[in-house]
């Protein structure tokens, strides 16, 4: 019995830091070149280019939008820890003007990685929840708590004015319990970090106050409150369509409505992730599906 427990136990655990470990920090650095595909969206906004999480070895982290306003950059997300040089050596094929203000869309690793690579001088901005997990992280404590979020916001935020305003918004959990949308409103652009990552089950992370209950709820709001965008930058993913984020809303209503008849019916996780089809969504994958309908059989079990 001691001994099915402690199986019961690494198994789980295994898991745990299976799931962790593809989308957070990694305990050892790639050993390849750190090289950072730039896109270029507008005259002022490029996106420094997510590779999958699957790969280690060319893995740098999320999309970065990288701003440029007449008073400097504006970075969203700083990817993995390790990759600062990289992102200011793509930065430095575009502008000179220095990093001034850095935005996370939410507390991960793979996010936050190098927000203390550009020096304290940065004015570091997050939603509040977002800075109480940052505060969590191993990565902000002691000394680099320096590089925790200065400037946080509860529902809504303004910064800058004119071509180079930002608004970000805040509509409840989802992926985390702080996840930020990040709109270019003169640029007609939105960053949407994990809160859209790709095209396959959202990641819900539950230690952080994620909900897969919510998610759905949550980007219904995306959808009816930021109105006048063009181009979705994703979490991981290339760039969208805002009809791609109403068939990502539709795909995350879908998943929560199925795995929440199922767990009434009395299913287990895995026949409800057997019985969940994918197909009717063009693109989409189902890797991360049963680790989405777990979290919503946790989270009602509650
Ligand atoms: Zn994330």
């Amino acid at each position: 019995m001691k001994r099915l427990l402690a199986l019961a136990v690494l198994l789980v655990t295994g898991t745990l830091s299976i799931a962790v470990a593809a989308h957070q920090a990694p305990a050892a650095q790639p050993a390849g070149p750190r090289v950072i595909d730039i896109e270029k969206l507008k005259d002022n906004l490029y996106v420094l280019t997510s590779s999958s999480p699957a790969d280690r070895a060319t893995f740098s982290g999320g999309n970065v939008a990288v701003f440029i306003t007449d008073s400097g950059v504006t970075l969203v997300d700083t990817k993995l820890a390790g990759w600062g040089q990289a992102i200011l050596d793509k930065l430095k094929s575009v502008t000179d003007k220095p990093v001034t203000t850095i935005i996370n869309t939410h507390t991960h690793g793979d996010h936050t990685g190098n927000d203390g690579f550009f020096g304290t001088s940065v004015e570091i901005v997050a939603h509040e929840n977002t800075k109480t997990n940052m505060e969590k992280m191993d990565a902000f404590k002691g000394d680099n708590a320096k590089f925790l979020p200065k400037k946080t916001y509860r529902d809504k935020l303004t910064l800058g004015s004119g071509k180079d305003r930002i608004d970000l918004y805040y509509f409840g959990p989802g992926h985390t319990s702080g996840d930020t949308f990040v709109v270019f409103p003169a640029l007609r652009v939105l960053h949407m970090g994990d809160m859209f990552a790709w095209k396959d089950a959202p990641l819900c992370d539950r230690n952080n106050g994620g909900s897969c209950v919510a998610f759905p709820q949550t980007l219904q709001r995306v959808i009816a409150d930021i109105k006048n965008v063009d181009t979705i930058i994703p979490g991981h993913s290339p760039m969208q369509k805002p009809q791609d984020l109403q068939t990502y809303q539709r795909f995350t209503a879908d998943l929560l409505s199925h795995a929440t008849s199922a767990m009434k019916a009395g299913q287990t996780v895995d026949d409800a992730t057997a019985s969940f089809k994918v197909d009717k969504y063009p693109g989409y994958k189902n890797e991360r599906v049963k680790a989405a309908i777990q979290a919503v059989y946790d989270e009602l079990k509650k």
